[in-house]
């Protein structure tokens, strides 16, 4: 109850079985035989073409940036874990923010329109906890305005959109396999796109961009994945749907529980299947969201302020104004969510919480 997440720890002995394949094959990392059979697998489950596995979530979105040839401003939420936004920097781009909805915390495309300019070049935009954005308004503004779309999917694994992969959607959805994720690698991610050209630049970029022992395609960057990692993927593949319907068990607690009170659950968008990968309430009420900050400090109880703070306010962006993100960010917690986590458990949190309002 202390802790906001634990990863998913999967049987030893399973993890030990993948292993002796590695010490058999005697080759550990550098587009290894399990890293191909993970890319393989993953992409099958998911109903998405090839994956490219790299090193973590991030440098997906970097390489997703390099591998569209991305130069300019990308317009972007300010409501998403830094690396969204620092991703963009990192590739030499500028960030321009977009305020939020204020039912799903996912970009608002009524406002994305107003702030494109002849640099802007992309729309990177995240779906938040597991839940879709309005990919048809981004994709429909997109086409218009000759811009490619990223999506930083890193929540959304199983998440599906229309009855397909949502990472089937924009010109490169990226994900993260971090092990506080639903489906975790320890440390990794993936790039999906439906362009087979655009998979095979990210291959090679991950790669330094090597096309062949001697050779180089282009600058490339170190974002290879290893067999020890693949080897996590692989043992973990298999347990993925109990750990998301343990997290879909937990969700409909946490909602059943808080239902009415004044806590804010995320509106779901109807086209799409949601992972249940995070739980979060917002708590309007200034006095009530402290006491449930103070709360969580003196009975050590796992709430997590996430996203805080809006990206816009931070100290290195040129400040811009996204009041709705701003607020949200100030109102929201995600709930404790693991394997491990009893319903005694999330009764307790329930309780000490619906105390707090
Ligand atoms: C976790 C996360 C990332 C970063 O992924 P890493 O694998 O930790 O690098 C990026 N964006 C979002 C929305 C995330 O939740």
């Amino acid at each position: 109850m202390d802790k906001f997440t634990i990863p998913f720890f999967p049987p030893l002995e399973e993890y030990h079985i993948q292993l002796e394949k590695v010490w058999n094959n005697e080759w550990i990392t550098n587009n290894g035989p399990l890293l191909q059979t993970l890319e393989e697998e993953v992409s099958e489950y998911l109903g998405t073409s090839k994956m490219s596995f790299v090193s973590n979530g991030t440098i997906a979105i970097q390489i997703a940036i390099e591998a569209l040839d991305l130069e300019g401003e990308i317009i972007t939420t300010p409501f998403s874990y830094v690396a969204t936004s620092s991703a963009i920097k990192w590739q030499k781009c500028t960030p321009v923010f977009v305020d939020i909805n204020y039912s799903d915390y996912a970009i608002n495309p009524a406002l994305i329109e107003s702030k494109i300019t002849d640099k802007t070049c992309a729309i990177l935009a995240t779906h938040i906890f597991g839940n879709s954005c309005d990919i048809e308004a981004i994709e429909t503004i997109a086409k218009k305005n000759n811009l490619k779309v990223i999506y930083d999917a890193s929540h959304c694994f199983g998440t599906e959109y229309n009855n397909e992969s949502i990472f089937n959607f924009g010109d490169i959805s990226t994900c993260s396999f971090h092990a506080t994720k639903l489906f975790h690698t320890i440390e990794g991610g993936g790039i999906f796109s439906r362009s087979s050209k655009v998979i095979g630049k990210a291959n090679l970029l991950r790669n330094f961009g090597h096309n062949g022992p001697d050779k180089f395609s282009s600058e490339g960057i170190n974002g290879k994945n290893s067999e020890v990692h693949a080897a996590m993927g692989l043992t973990n593949l298999p347990h993925i749907e109990a750990v998301r319907e343990k997290r879909k068990h937990q969700f409909l607690l946490y909602k059943n529980f808080l239902e009415n009170t004044t806590v804010k659950f995320q509106e779901l968008n109807d086209l799409c299947d949601f992972n249940y990968a995070y739980c979060s309430v917002v708590i309007e009420d200034k006095a009530s969201f402290n006491r449930v900050l103070e709360m969580t400090i003196q009975d050590k109880v796992g709430l997590r302020r996430y996203f805080y703070p809006s990206l816009n306010t931070l100290p290195y962006y040129n400040p811009t104004e996204c009041a709705v993100s701003e607020k949200i960010a100030e109102s929201i917690f995600c709930l404790p969510m693991h394997f491990n986590l009893t319903d005694t458990e999330i009764e307790i949190i329930s309780n000490k919480i619906k105390l707090c309002l």
